[in-house]
């Protein structure tokens, strides 16, 4: 009996000989396509390439005509050649002509052969073209057949990637490598980023693709396999991951499929036809990424995913490889291009180098978002596709504003990203200009301009934007990035950090705001229905008191001899601070006690979230030293709209009268308890939204950094009075209770000569 297995190995050891030796381009594939006919016994042997027009050109062909190499051509979709591109499939056909898709190409004289086997040359699940063989006897090719020829395609496509098709390729062409491609995906992050590529994961090159010994190599893949399964119930039996419910559902995944015997005999079968073992995972790894590209269906795609990381897994076990970027190639403008990442990881890149973020997943409220934000770089999320599509280096620009994303762009848009960014750089030049201008009103009110922060590297913007100090400090952004609990000294440490490089600035900083949309990974409660209004905040902290305990130690510590002030989240009941005070005095004594030096002042404010506080305004300002209202809790509570969920966040305007009056009750309480009332929530950072704060009697707001310039720029040319006079006039109307006064603020604005 024939070996199956020996007619592609002689084939593909005879290939890796022409690979090596110096020819020129054509010429290689002219006896790279006559060797895979006389191999496979074929009649025709042709190579396709698709160019990025999206055109399919022959390359080279054994068999057909010659003189229509590089002169035929099919669309993508067209003929055979083009339905095995678009669908990344191949295709067996005993009668070719039979088939609905095929073209005629009268040039290539192919009308005498009747059978047809084609298979798509894949990269990394991209179609870069097609490898066919025609016989003119009508026959049905066998499985091994197709194999081998899937496995020869691999190898082209190893050429393609090379670039050494460049020279035969026609002058002002390209192939579909280089194309440029456009991704649409979500706005994450605002800002525009132009740079080069760095994928978070680097691909697995693999270059050495075919064997010397089968059986050495089903060995060797067994280990990989052994070690790769051993990994996955490592993980599985660790006790912090069996406490968590997703991340172990994605584990059992893993560990079902790396025990997955299609997938294994895929993998196996794919070594016999002569690949390495890492060619095999690479060579079925691209196959499952082509069908996952086709999915519609989430939940399948998500199941390809997986496999597509445990091949990565499987790739690096077997080649030792996954180092990152070496410092010395790391660009200067690097744009992070990643499937999902954690926040630590993308803290660990040179922060000063890094112009964007591109994720294939990920929500807005992820923390790598989170950090990202931070940091101050444009973030598209949900570009689907995008970690396959590019490659390290490539040229890539991102709009964060839009949540586009553009690989190779052509030099046109280019130019208009360019113009783009110099405008909004300029932009910045104005408001850095306006940075050491006094924040007073047209009319002379002085108003504090304060940032919000929750990292270090958050710290640089503080002198940056000129903001009057950190009137936010959200701590649990610490815990959030942190794979474990933060210990007291860590924290007293981090703590001490802030105020140092506030460099004298206030510093508010809010105690634990965990539970909600707020994840801590090795704090996980249990499931709840209504995570937003359930245990979280202050809930959560008075019910651990040890934990809330080690919290505002390590801030008393961090501000000794400076001044503190801490505000509490998520404040319902004015009784909830009365027992955190009774908390912060026992901490006050125990360092006295240990003759700690205490802060030289302490300030004790609280978050106005909860509606129920405001029919508690003036026991709530008897009570604290200040107020700061976070409106996007409180305006999701106020409207009953979850702000996480874009079908509802929108449908009703923080502008609304509802909303304004809350807002003004709540200065007007301040002004009447002689209390400081500011807010931190996202609409202090819009600079039409401040306006109407400033206009209702807010003199203090705490936003991005980014915000300040534009906000500044607004009030510097605003009237508060006569914006308080025709404002309040609006509010007291009852005419119409449900009109929004963003039309009448925007023409204030306009009338005025506002910039909003
Ligand atoms: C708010 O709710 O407005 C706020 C500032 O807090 P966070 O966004 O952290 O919930
Ligand atoms: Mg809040």
């Amino acid at each position: 009996m024939r070996d199956l297995s020996a007619g592609p190995r002689v084939l593909l050891r005879r290939l890796r000989e022409l690979m090596a030796e110096p020819l020129e381009p054509q010429e290689r594939l002219d006896q790279i396509v006559r060797q895979i006919a006389s191999n496979m016994v074929a009649e025709v042997c042709s190579v396709y390439v698709l160019r990025s027009d999206g055109v399919l050109e022959l390359y080279a062909t054994e068999g057909l005509n010659r003189e229509a190499v590089h002169l035929s051509q099919l669309k993508m979709g067209q003929g055979l050649v083009g339905t095995i591109a678009a669908s990344a499939q191949p295709l067996n056909l005993s009668d070719a002509q039979a088939h609905p898709a095929f073209a005629y190409l009268p040039e290539t004289g192919e009308e005498i052969y009747h059978s047809f086997l084609g298979v798509p040359i894949l990269r990394t699940g991209r179609a870069l073209g097609v490898l066919v063989v025609q016989n003119k006897a009508s026959r049905t090719y066998r499985d091994d057949e197709v194999e081998a020829l899937e496995t020869t395609a691999m190898v082209m496509a190893e050429m393609v990637a090379s670039g050494d098709l460049k020279k035969i390729t026609r002058p002002g062409l390209e192939l579909d490598l280089s194309r440029p491609v456009s991704i649409d995906g979500a706005s994450f992050g605002e800002g525009i980023g132009l740079g080069y590529v760095v994928l978070h994961e680097p691909r697995i090159v693999v270059t050495n693709l075919l064997n010397e010994d089968s059986e050495h190599e089903l060995q060797r893949l067994a280990e990989a396999l052994g070690s790769l399964r051993i990994s996955i119930d490592d993980m599985l039996s660790r006790r912090d991951v069996s406490m968590e419910g997703e991340h172990r559902a994605v584990l059992e995944t893993y560990r079902m499929f790396a025990h997955d015997r299609g997938w294994v005999r895929k993998l196996e079968e794919a070594i016999r036809n002569g690949l390495t073992a890492e060619a095999a995972v690479e060579r079925v790894q691209s196959e499952t990424k082509a069908r996952m590209m086709r999915l519609t269906d989430p939940y399948l795609r998500e199941r390809m995913h997986d496999f597509d990381d445990l091949a990565n897994r499987l790739l690096r076990q077997l080649t030792g490889y996954g180092a990152k970027m070496s410092a010395k190639d790391f660009p200067d403008d690097a744009i992070i291009v990643a499937r999902a990442m954690g926040a630590a990881e993308l803290l660990d890149y040179p922060r000063q180098n890094v112009r964007g973020l591109v994720l294939e997943d990920g929500a807005v409220t992820s923390h790598v978002v989170i950090v990202a934000r931070a940091m101050g770089v444009p973030i598209v999320g949900q570009a689907a596709g995008v970690v396959a599509l590019a490659e390290n280096g490539d040229a890539i620009i991102i709009d964060g504003d839009d949540g586009k994303v553009h690989l190779r762009p052509v030099q046109d848009l280019q130019n208009a990203y360019g113009d783009k960014v110099r405008f909004r750089a300029r932009r910045q030049a104005q408001f850095r200009a306006l940075r050491d201008v006094e924040t007073k009103t047209q009319d002379g009110l002085p108003i504090s301009l304060q940032m919000n922060a929750g990292l270090l590297v958050d710290l640089p913007h503080l002198p940056e934007s000129g903001a009057a100090g950190i009137g936010l400090f959200r701590t649990e952004l610490q815990f959030m990035i942190a794979s474990t609990m933060p210990k007291m000294e860590e924290q007293e440490a981090f703590y001490r950090q802030v105020l140092k490089q506030a460099g004298g600035k206030p510093v508010t900083f809010r105690t634990l705001d965990i539970g909600g949309d707020k994840v801590v990974p090795y704090f996980r409660a249990t499931e709840e229905e209504n995570p937003a209004l359930g245990w979280r905040a202050i809930r959560l902290s008075l019910d651990r008191p040890g934990l809330l305990r080690t919290q505002l130690r390590a801030m008393l510590r961090a501000a000794a001899g400076n001044e503190l002030k801490l505000m509490l989240p998520m404040v319902t009941e004015v009784s909830e601070l009365r027992d955190v005070r009774a908390l912060l005095q026992k901490e006050i004594e125990r360092q006295s006690k240990l003759g700690e030096q205490l802060p030289r002042k302490l300030q004790f404010g609280a978050m106005l979230e909860v509606p129920a506080l405001l029919w508690q305004l003036d026991e709530l300002m008897a009570e604290v030293d200040f107020v700061s209202v976070g409106s996007n809790d409180l305006f999701q509570f106020s409207m009953a709209v979850d702000r996480g969920n874009a079908r509802v966040s929108d449908r009703f305007d923080v502008l609304g009268k509802p909303f304004l009056r809350i807002l003004r009750d709540i200065a007007r309480a301040g002004l009447r308890n002689e209390t400081p009332v500011t807010l931190c929530g996202e609409m202090a950072g819009k600079p039409l939204c401040a306006m109407a704060l400033f206009g209702i009697g807010f003199r203090a707001v705490s936003m991005s950094p980014i915000s300040i310039g534009p906000v500044k720029a607004m009030l510097l040319q605003l009237d508060a009075g006569k914006l308080a006079e025709q404002l309040n006039a609006a509010l007291d109307d009852h005419a119409d209770v449900t009109a929004s006064l963003r039309p009448m603020l925007t023409e204030f604005a306009a009338k005025n000569g506002i910039p909003v």
